[in-house]
């Protein structure tokens, strides 16, 4: 039998973009001139590049196919058609509304679907989401359980929603003040954690028992039905076009980025189940993205969208996909590295509070971990701690989160196992030397996101 610990890459490759390294010198002024913010880097200055899974996918041979299939028409374009027609077969939803990714979707169901004053209990936040909701008067709640909170803590399920927080939450403010549960499939910023169906399905019937809506983030919902196949009682046997859709089936609508388990570059949308909430949607997806058959993606855009899809849900797909991400894990705890556990879909996490426990969560860790990363090898990652977490919208105070993390994102079909072997040796270098890394000041802070555009100096 093929060992499956680290399946080959299910694909030949047919087309290359070479990549190369410039030298320390440049990479050390060039990372200066970039504040040590690593989304300030340009790409040509990047040798492997682990900043974000979004947009960042490689697509097949039949999306680019599908890519000179493009009905660029204005209106009723025969891709939009095939692409609504492949999300109701796969998620299941009576209505689906494009946009141009995934935050246009968060903007059109926030202004919507919230009250000023309500609350949008969630497992754990996304940025933009989160971002979306304060703006519209939404109030975040954290519900996810306690374990996703703890690096080390062994959880097969670890995004999961904690009932007790959310029965307590509705208990405390009444059920009319939650605008809905925002339940996100896995949840990245707790390092690609899945959720069980099992607690999918509490969550509906807590729901219905008080009449709350629940929507999905369902960003990464196949790399989630990948873990339930493999970790939930009674799946295994189970297609992940099964699973994705079952776990559809306990929620109100979603919102989705197809930049990410869609495969493509751009794009995304947002269903629901609700007739009324559709019309208003359609209403204001002309305001914000385009006409309702192709909200801000072009048609060839929508070809590689809905075939992309269709691919995701093939298990060779993504077998590999969550084992490759997996093998970049086992070789920097075989090595003593602290990192997230168990290692999540999308990203391996470098956990900077246990990295640099020389630094003080106040000089930045994971952001200058980031950057050191970046100046010793040329790969680039992100920070997800205290910098993205941003500020507290009524206090003005810093929010404390207790991940603070460097992000090693792998895009999709990119990069191959010795691209991981290159990037496991340069992240255990670095933490041999790891107290030669210096806290860092921020000399720019943006307002909102101020993650995308800060820049800081060394202290
Ligand atoms: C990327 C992402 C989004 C936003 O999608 P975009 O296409 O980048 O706008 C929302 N939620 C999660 C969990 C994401 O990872």
């Amino acid at each position: 039998m093929l060992d499956t610990k680290y399946p080959a890459e299910p694909f030949r490759i047919k087309s290359v973009e070479p990549v190369k390294m410039i030298d320390r010198e440049t990479r050390e002024k060039v990372l200066k001139e970039a504040g040590y913010n690593t989304f300030l880097l340009n790409s040509e200055d990047v040798y492997i590049d682990l900043l974000t899974d979004s947009g960042t996918n490689a697509m097949s041979d039949k999306q680019w196919a599908g890519m000179m299939m493009g009905d660029e028409a204005y209106a009723g374009s025969r891709n939009w058609h095939y692409l609504e027609a492949t999300v109701k077969e796969l998620f299941g939803f009576k209505h689906v509304v494009p946009t141009h990714q995934g935050r246009g979707a968060e903007n059109i169901l926030s202004t919507l679907a919230i009250k000023a004053g309500q609350y949008t209990p969630g497992n754990m936040y996304f940025t933009t989401t989160r971002y979306h909701q304060e703006a519209n008067g939404g109030i975040f709640y954290d519900i996810v359980i306690d374990e996703a909170h703890d690096t080390t803590a062994y959880h097969p399920f670890k995004g999961n929603i904690d009932l007790n927080k959310l029965k307590g939450l509705i208990d405390k403010v009444g059920a009319e003040q939650i605008a809905y549960v925002c339940l996100a499939i896995t949840v990245n910023l707790a390092g690609g954690q899945p959720v069980s169906i099992e607690n999918m399905k509490a969550v509906r019937e807590l729901c219905d028992k008080y009449g709350i809506k629940v929507y999905y983030d369902a960003t990464r919902c196949v790399e989630n039905a990948f873990y339930i196949k493999e970790r939930e009682a009674g799946y295994s046997n189970k297609t992940i076009a099964e699973i994705v859709h079952e776990s559809f089936s306990y929620a109100d609508g979603c919102t989705m980025s197809g930049k990410k388990d869609g495969i493509t570059n751009i794009g995304g949308f947002l269903c629901m189940n609700d007739d009324e909430l559709f019309i208003r949607a359609k209403e204001l997806v002309v305001v914000f993205e385009g006409m309702p058959s192709y909200g801000g993606m072009t048609g060839r855009d929508m070809e590689a969208l809905a075939i992309g899809l269709r691919e995701s849900v093939q298990y060779e797909y993504i077998e590999h996909r969550i084992k490759q991400v997996r093998y970049l894990g086992d070789l920097l705890l075989d090595a003593g590295v602290p990192i997230m556990e168990p290692v999540g879909g999308h990203a391996v996490f470098l956990d900077a509070k246990r990295f640099c426990p020389h630094l003080t969560q106040d000089q930045f860790p994971a952001q200058s971990l980031a950057a050191n990363l970046y100046l010793e090898s040329g790969v680039r990652s992100m920070e997800r701690g205290i910098v993205s977490a941003g500020r507290d919208v009524n206090t003005g105070e810093n929010h404390k989160p207790k991940l603070e993390l460097v992000r090693l994102t792998i895009p999709r079909r990119v990069y191959t196992y010795a691209h991981m072997d290159v990037v496991a040796r340069a992240v255990i270098a670095l933490h041999k030397n790891k107290e030669k890394i210096r806290g860092l000041r921020f000399v720019y802070e943006p307002k909102q996101l101020r993650f995308f555009t800060a820049r800081f100096e060394e202290i």
